[in-house]
């Protein structure tokens, strides 16, 4: 690692992503000192919207609150800083993908991590794939690049909905271990977003996040953690 603090890029295709993939592992890593840029591609609004016109109107009425929402959440969680790119919701797959990739380039370029966390390429939702696709190819392993890890969270609700031959299946290789005020950092930046909130037994509900943490850190032996795929990974002792 480069110079004595972590850097930390979170990209996100939606505002609440980022609480549920990684929520734990972003308050514990700011904590300890890591710096935390949080980048969310879609706005997580037009898609409610049966229109796309309708969407643009509510996307424009709503896109201020979502910005102010995704700010709290990323206070609570201690990232130094969130911005809402603001691609259609749901919809990112009408966007070139080369403007996707733009947007996590000018990502890389303005704060130049160490390390990223994105979706997963198997999940069900096609703007997390989307996602993924962009982060692997603004994140390309050329010569003279100064990241170094590539993470995939998992997502509920859309990571293991997905059905099998639909996608890779998420498998967990890399664990961050929580502490109880980690988890309670992730479910009140959840609060944040309480329309995306649902009641037991459903996967977004507050008990479930904390049931997955319980699972996942089981299986390292830990109380609570956040699982992760390694995408990529260049050791630099
Ligand atoms: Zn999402």
């Amino acid at each position: 690692m480069r110079g004595t603090v972590v850097r930390v890029l979170v990209v996100a295709a939606h505002p609440d992503d980022k609480v549920l993939g990684c929520g734990g592992t972003v308050a514990r890593w700011a904590e300890e000192g890591r710096e935390i840029r949080v980048w969310l591609l879609g706005e997580g609004v037009t898609s409610r919207y049966e229109t796309r016109q309708a969407g643009a109107e509510g996307g424009a009425r709503y896109l201020a609150q979502v910005r102010e929402q995704a700010d709290r959440a990323a206070s609570i969680l201690g990232a130094a800083g969130c911005r809402v790119v603001g691609l259609p919701d749901n919809r990112i797959d009408s966007v070139d993908l080369l403007e996707v990739v733009k947007e996590v380039e000018r990502a890389k370029r303005e704060f130049d991590p160490d390390v990223v966390l994105t979706h997963h390429p198997g999940d069900l939702n096609v703007d997390h794939r989307i996602c993924h696709q962009a982060v692997a190819t603004a994140f390309r392993p050329l010569p003279g690049e100064r990241w170094s890890s590539i993470l995939s969270f998992e997502v509920s609700s859309s990571t293991e909905w997905q059905l099998p031959g639909g996608g890779v299946p998420f498998v967990p290789n890399a664990y961050v271990e929580l502490a109880e005020r980690h988890m309670e950092k992730k479910l009140a930046a959840m609060a944040a977003y309480a329309g995306e909130i649902r009641e037991w037994p459903h996967a977004r509900s507050l008990e479930a996040l904390r049931a997955l943490a319980r699972s996942r850190g089981s299986q390292v032996g830990c109380g609570l953690a956040e699982a992760f795929a390694v995408a990529r990974n260049i050791v630099r002792l």
